[in-house]
């Protein structure tokens, strides 16, 4: 079974970066199942879904789907529906935040066209007080994206970035970040790693992200514990009762469509839940990795081909 997943884990995982598959995907739509955990393919479908999590009591994030950029002219258009999103936030006053990834806005490209893209959003941003997230991708990006978070985070408050327990280097860059006052969402880690950056093992793995949760709330900074794993949520619970850790402090998050009952309880308990809801046409990267991480997913998105 271990080596059965495994094995799916990898497909997975190299599926998502087949650039192929990716405009195939595109091309005939989210007829695999994509729906249950996408948003939509555009902001304003978006909307309504956004509308009804938050009078269920749960905050959100939104991300535009979009990975692949490697035009300077596609990088604007994804920095303008960035813009066009936090503007939308505000006129329907929603309770939700963005989150972003900066290889969509140029990070491959130039330090300068990513820079300037930010700064727009940003700015934008500061006007609606509207959160942003830069989401974290795979090891080879993570120094510049914590590089620009440092650069940025200075004269932009409401930003937060992500810390990947997966890691070895996580821990020191915790230290690191500590003295900017970090909004951090702490998580596992979505991508294929080499043993030579990241802990090959799950327990490892699911041990530093306990640390790092440790770490960071006791630093005093506001903690996003984004898993849907019950031992990370016991263990988060536990710590912030023994160590009065009050629940402005830190928020739960999940991913739209995942253990949505959990997301019922834990607002019942009073905690802050952020589910993170994509939308976009670019879907595919996004999916296959949700299907890595949980082959159980293979069934819903199974489901999906078959019932259309
Ligand atoms: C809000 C959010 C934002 C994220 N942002 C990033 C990011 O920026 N960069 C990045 O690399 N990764 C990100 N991730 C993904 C993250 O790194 C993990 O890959 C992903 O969350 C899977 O790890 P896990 O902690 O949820 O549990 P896992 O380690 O995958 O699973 C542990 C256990 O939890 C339970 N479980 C897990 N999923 C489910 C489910 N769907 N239904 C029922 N039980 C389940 C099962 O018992 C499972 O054995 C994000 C995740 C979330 C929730």
């Amino acid at each position: 079974m271990v080596i059965l997943e495994a094995i799916s884990k990898n497909f997975f995982l190299y599926l998502s970066n087949n650039k192929l598959l990716d405009r195939f995907a595109k091309r005939f739509g989210s007829n695999f199942g994509a729906d249950k955990i996408v948003g939509g393919e555009t902001f304003s479908q978006a909307i309504p879904l956004i509308q009804q999590l938050n009078y269920e009591g749960l905050v959100v994030t939104v991300d535009h789907l979009g990975e692949f950029v490697d035009s300077e002219e596609e990088s604007r258009d994804r920095a303008g529906e960035c813009i066009r999103c936090i503007q939308q936030i505000a006129s329907n006053q929603l309770q939700s935040e963005v989150s972003l990834k900066l290889t969509s806005l140029g990070l491959d490209i130039s330090h300068e066209l990513v820079m300037e893209n930010m700064e727009l959003i940003l700015k934008e941003a500061q006007k609606y007080n509207v959160t942003i997230t830069i989401d974290m991708e795979d090891s080879s990006r993570c120094g510049a994206t914590l590089e620009i978070y440092k650069e940025l985070k200075k004269d932009y408050p409401n930003l937060g970035t992500v810390v990947q327990s997966y890691l070895y280097r996580s821990n020191e860059d915790l230290d690191d970040l500590n003295d900017y006052q970090p909004y951090l969402r702490l998580v596992k880690g979505a991508y294929k790693e080499s043993g030579k950056v990241a802990f090959p093992e799950k327990k490892l793995v699911d041990d530093n992200l306990k640390h790092l949760i440790k770490k960071n709330l006791l630093n005093g900074n506001y903690t996003a514990i984004a898993s849907h794993d019950d031992a990370i949520i016991d263990y988060t619970k536990q710590l912030v009762k023994e160590h009065n850790i009050p629940k402005e402090r830190f928020e739960f998050q999940m991913l739209y469509g995942m253990r949505n009952q959990l997301q019922k309880d834990l607002l019942q308990e009073g905690y802050t839940v952020r589910v993170y809801l994509p939308y976009g046409e670019d879907w595919y990267g996004y999916f296959m990795r949700r299907l890595a991480e949980r082959p159980a997913n293979i069934a819903f998105a199974l489901k999906g081909v078959f019932s259309k």
